[in-house]
């Protein structure tokens, strides 16, 4: 248990994070603006590509699984001593599973993964010619891999016309007010309809590029967005960002008075 955890009394709130929360707009902007906001996205991302390495369709396959709550610097130094022993569905399939515990460790969750892995390459070699399957139901059926995953391997292996939401997708687009959606499918939904079919494989990048470099999780930096004209969370951010600062500066006088009035008490204690 962590020290700060350990010292807290059961029943005492969690302490804050150190910054703002911070809303969705309740409200979608109109088509037009959502179509300029992804247009200026589209300019300043114009050939985007995943930030994971691979080299093919079973390669990334395996890294996206391997990618879930990892980051993608740690999922590139992990899979070349992977794929270095196990180079096929085939291979992987008859790999003891211990090893490629082993292998996969830095990623976390890695029972799980390596358990996903071996059992995914297995289903390959099995059922699909040890070729990755290109429909998105049977890539789906694979263990370990969900809607975002297939979509991930459909739109950057095959490029096909998908768009995966994950994480940073889901935040950028409800903060863009592209959608209202509450899940990642409704997400999936109301920002399809925004991009025309050929595009919707890259507007999944321009969603997560922004969002790893400009509209981050805790703060976003909308001072320097490129959308911040357009962005109605812009100014939800801005109120956010004040209030905090001023709660923080309010709590910090709040502590000094009490600093004070206790050295008080004490000197008169002790005279
Ligand atoms: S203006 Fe702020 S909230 Fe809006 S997209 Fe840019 S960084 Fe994100």
């Amino acid at each position: 248990m962590p020290e700060t955890a350990a010292r807290r009394a059961p029943d005492a709130s969690p302490p804050k994070p150190p910054w703002p929360k911070i809303p969705y707009p309740r409200r979608t902007v109109t088509k037009a603006v959502a179509r300029a906001e992804l247009a200026l996205l589209e300019g300043a991302y114009p050939e985007p590509k995943t930030a994971l390495h691979y080299e093919s369709p079973f390669t990334l396959l395996i890294a996206v699984i391997l990618s879930a709550q990892c980051t993608d610097a740690r999922v590139n130094l992990t899979t070349p001593a992977l794929f270095a022993a196990y180079p096929s569905p085939a291979a992987l399939a008859g790999a003891p599973l211990e090893d490629v515990e082993r292998l996969v460790k830095s990623c976390g969750f890695f029972r799980m993964k390596a358990k996903n892995i071996v059992a995914a390459a297995r289903a390959i070699a099995e059922r699909h010619g040890d070729e990755v399957p290109q429909e998105r139901e049977a890539l789906e059926a694979l263990p370990g891999v969900g809607r975002k995953t297939a979509s991930v391997v459909l739109s950057v292996a095959f490029a096909a016309s998908a768009f995966a939401v994950d994480t940073h997708v889901f935040r950028v687009s409800r903060r863009l007010g592209l959608t209202l959606g509450t899940t990642p499918l409704a997400v999936e939904r109301d920002v399809v309809k925004l991009v025309p079919p050929e595009k919707h494989r890259h507007a999944h990048h321009w969603l997560i590029l922004h969002g790893r470099t400009t509209c981050k999780a805790p703060v976003p930096l909308c001072p320097s967005c490129l959308v911040r004209e357009l962005c109605p969370s812009a100014p939800i951010v801005s109120t956010a960002v004040r209030t905090k600062a001023a709660s923080a500066a309010k709590a910090r006088t709040v502590e000094a008075k009490t600093k004070v009035k206790k050295t008080a008490r004490a000197r008169a204690t002790s005279s």
